[in-house]
């Protein structure tokens, strides 16, 4: 019989020389500054590995004598002298920056998401969406922005991934034992821990905040494991994206009204309500219920909520958006519905089930989130576009171009994803004031200037570490092989010949991104992969969400390729992908494949991460990709017009073989005398000089300020004065119209005969507006005057006409409006009269229209009501 072992842990205590170490590993600041890091990883290099980079585990696991020597190490306490004076600058420096400026006094912008990713050490993430959260809140801390961020703590977090023999994805879940995690329950003022609570069905469900340091900022987890919740209350917050649709929607309910009342009861009052993705819509219900229970209206109240509220949707595929069957949400929000927001059971619903998708659609927190926010964007520009294309229901009359949904495109947090050396590097030759010229285009053309030499040798140095660490990866992913095999499986990678062209693609498996498109033709492939002259390897990582069997056969796909004697060594699947994995693979390969579906990827932010690290993107024009791309920068891949599936993944994966074979792998070879390629490098400088400065959060944020947070602030205040005043105002404007618009026309009176006339001349026109007994002011009539795009005629179309025709929206138009007159005696009707003289000259044409108009609108056509002659 085997003894029995109890278990014991020893606590290290810090000396007092090193006692501000607990504090460094309690502010995730770690997360994106590398000095701390690196300081944590000086004490002990094989533990901070073991620990997963995690700075309080690491705390509570080392060695007592080792803290010890370390305090008395002159080298040692120089560190950490210098990572505490930063530190200390960066938390006292509170002026805000840039964009933030601009924001009132009294601002607060409070941002809720389901998932954040900031480090592999806080497992609360599972991909890109999550990182965009953290990126967020990492730059809100930058640029000292009044902000505050919500979402839910997960005690299982997101899975592990190993991959066995088979290439099955095994997942396994850790246990996110707050103790060793950089966080801290909140505290009310009289120290009490803060518990908040929510009604779901009929059980009271509870839940704990905890707050996690951010740089500057806050952000405060939900989570429902605690003893006052019973056991199937307990589990809501247990995995993230785990468990059914039940698991989910209690988890949204939880994240929205529970994330709403913990503000309050943080004495918060936010001015700016951001919801980052569809996840976090129930928020809305929350702030219309307390309004309403201060004696406002329904209508009232959603006029004032969605004033000030912002929605970032990340979905450009409709199915792929939350919804729940109308019986569920019911359920589980009918009392919160009737009894708490006092709220019929039809207006409830119509809240988040559209008309025109049927009586028994379910409720679609996309329709939420649009019907409760007036401010509204996509990630990038293509996705602005296809979102505002699925969301055009929501305003029939408009073109999808003119609709209230507006982009900014993603951005990455770039010291996050900076190693050192490129840091060190930008501090002698552009100087230390980078960081702050983030995004400063002028700025970054320094990089062409950088010597050839040395930029190569920084990326070499930065894949070197990258090989090693992918070598010890795979030594550990394939403990059983033998040795030999393992030798053949590493030979493409060896550290100390970072010479081979190396290709990375690592991202969540979803199906739509198409991992396995490289093994589309194994002949094409082939040819690729064994000239010996020229070695490419291709090194792939990426979870498969558990449920997501596709995902998962692809996975098996690739390990299988990457198991046959002739692609063994040149297509490797490293396990475990996460953030710190990302890092390293972003900054040390030479090229990051992306070929997405079009237009599905709705920004994709890896690439960005590659590009600031003089890695070069090859890519399906899509998501981000085509702001950037300028042919000089990085490759396309076009996409197939093609709507055969099949046959659309075919000629994709032909674009990809024939700009590999005939572009990326010559030119990285094209060495001559040098060591390097002069066109590789010259391309990798264009890479990195043009994607640093425009795909970084710190243009993203300014450009949330910008567009989205500014309007919602100024329209919000407005709103609230008088105790909204205004809000009712509008709640009653938008009623009338709703009743009156059905019988709004409008008619030409009189338009001038000539359909020529000399520049400089005017144009007299009259129209007749049947106003069914709305005010001349409630309109407004207008002209649109457009440039045809090419005089069909004369001019021969050029390629960029035919490719502005499918984008008609980008057509040179100019707007006139009409002046209202006089009513007509007879008709019922109302004139309202142009003069004007076109702007423009040449082959032109004009459209008349008329739409609803209120100075308090967030945007010209956000009723959606339009009629043209
Ligand atoms: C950046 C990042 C992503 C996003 O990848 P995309 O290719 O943009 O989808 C996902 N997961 C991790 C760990 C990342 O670092």
């Amino acid at each position: 019989m085997s003894p029995q072992e109890f278990n014991l842990e020893v606590v290290p205590i810090l000396p007092t020389a090193l006692k501000r170490l607990e504090e460094l590993a309690k502010n995730l600041r770690y997360s994106w500054n590398i000095s701390t890091r690196i300081l944590f990883e000086q004490l002990d290099e094989e533990l901070w590995i073991r620990v997963g980079h995690n700075p309080k585990l690491f705390l509570r696991n080392i060695d007592q004598k080792r803290l010890q020597k370390a305090a008395t190490d002159e080298s040692f306490l120089k560190s950490y002298r210098q990572v505490l004076s930063s530190f200390d600058a960066y938390c006292d420096a509170k002026e805000r920056r840039n964009g933030g400026k601009k924001l009132a006094e009294d601002a607060l912008i409070a941002y809720f998401c389901a998932e954040y990713g900031f480090h592999e050490s806080l497992p609360v993430y599972s991909g890109g969406l999550g990182i965009l959260a953290g990126d967020h809140c990492k730059t809100a801390s930058d640029m000292r922005l009044p902000f505050v961020a919500v979402g839910l703590f997960y005690n299982q977090g997101y899975f592990n991934q190993q991959i066995d023999a088979q290439g099955h994805q095994i997942s396994s879940y850790n246990v996110n034992n707050p103790q060793y995690l950089p966080i801290s329950p909140a505290l009310d003022d009289a120290g009490e821990e803060i518990y908040i609570d929510v009604k779901i069905a009929k059980t009271q469900v509870f839940a704990k905040a905890w707050k996690i340091q951010v740089g500057h900022i806050d952000l405060y987890l939900l989570d429902t494991n605690v003893a006052k919740n019973n056991d199937d209350d307990r589990a809501i917050t247990h995995q993230l994206y785990g468990g059914n649709e039940h698991t989910r929607i209690k988890q949204e309910i939880v994240l929205g009204i529970g994330g709403v009342r913990l503000l309050r009861k943080l004495k918060l009052a936010p001015t700016i309500w951001h919801i980052n993705e569809g996840h976090a819509a129930f928020m809305i219900l929350e702030r219309i219920r307390e309004l309403t229970n201060n004696g406002q209206s329904f209508e009232a109240a959603i006029e004032a909520v969605s004033a000030n509220t912002v929605f970032t949707t990340h979905t450009p595929v409709p199915a792929g958006h939350d919804h729940f069957p109308q019986e569920l949400i019911m359920n589980y929000l009918g009392s919160f519905c009737e009894h708490d927001m006092k709220l019929s059971k039809e207006a409830f619903l119509a809240l988040g089930c559209w008309v025109s998708d049927g009586e028994h659609s379910d409720f679609n927190m996309t329709t939420l989130a649009v019907q409760g926010s007036k401010h509204l964007n996509g990630v990038s520009r293509i996705h602005g576009k296809v979102s505002s294309e699925i969301c055009q229901k929501f305003w029939p009359e408009i073109t999808a171009s003119e609709n209230p949904m507006r982009y900014v495109t993603n951005g990455v947090h770039v010291p996050s994803m900076l190693p050192r050396q490129w840091s060190d590097l930008f501090d002698k030759s552009l100087g230390t004031e980078w960081p702050e010229r983030q995004h400063d285009s002028t700025f970054w053309q320094g990089v062409e200037d950088i010597p050839d030499q040395e930029f190569w040798n920084v990326k070499q140095t930065i894949k070197s570490r990258m090989l090693k660490v992918i070598c010890s990866s795979l030594t550990a992913q394939h403990y059983q092989t033998s040795e030999t095999h393992l030798e053949r499986m590493l030979k493409y990678i060896n550290p100390n010949n970072p010479n081979i062209l190396t290709i990375g693609f690592a991202r969540r498996f979803a199906t739509y991104k198409r991992a396995t498109l490289l093994f589309k033709d194994m002949n094409r492939l082939r040819s690729i992969l064994n000239n010996v002259k020229r070695p490419v390897v291709f090194i792939f990582a990426g979870k498969a969400h558990p449920a997501d069997v596709p995902g998962q056969e692809m996975l098996k796909e690739i390990y299988r390729v990457s198991c046959e004697p002739e692609f063994m060594g040149k297509i490797l699947l490293v396990q475990g992908y996460d953030l710190g994995l990302s890092r390293r693979l972003v900054s040390g390969v030479d090229v990051w494949l992306n070929n997405p579906v079009y237009p599905q990827e709705a920004s994709g932010t890896s690439g960005m991460k590659a590009g600031i690290n003089g890695g070069i993107n090859l890519s399906v024009l899509d998501g981000w990709w085509p702001e950037s791309y300028d042919g000089s920068n990085g490759w396309a891949i076009k996409q197939s017009p093609l709507h055969d599936e099949h046959q659309r993944d075919y000629d994709d994966a032909s674009s990809l073989y024939e700009v590999l074979l005939d572009e990326v792998i010559p030119l990285y070879y094209e060495r001559g005398e040098k060591d390097y390629s002069e066109g590789w490098v010259k391309k990798a400088k264009r890479s990195m000089a043009t994607i640093l400065p425009r795909f970084n959060t710190m243009r993203m944020l300014n450009d949330y300020i910008n567009k989205l947070y500014l309007p919602a602030s100024h329209k919000g205040k407005l709103l609230r004065r008088d105790n909204y005043a205004k809000a009712q105002e509008l709640a009653h404007w938008r009623a009338r119209m709703k009743t009156k618009w059905a019988d709004v026309q409008v008619r030409l009176l009189s338009a001038p005969q000539v359909q020529q006339l000399s520049y400089g001349e005017s144009i007299n026109i009259q129209v007749a507006v049947r106003l069914n007994d709305l005010q001349p002011n409630d309109v407004t009539v207008e002209l649109l005057l457009s440039r045809k795009i090419y005089h069909p005629e004369i001019l021969v179309p050029t390629q960029q006409d035919l490719q502005n025709i499918s984008h008609s929206d980008q057509t040179e138009t100019v707007y006139y409006k009409f002046k209202p007159e006089h009513p007509l005696d007879d008709s019922g009707e109302y004139l309202y009269r142009l003069n004007f003289q076109p702007d423009l000259s040449g082959g032109l044409s004009y459209r008349i229209r008329v739409f609803p108009f209120h100075e308090m609108l967030s945007e010209p056509h956000g009723m959606g009501m339009m009629r043209w002659i």
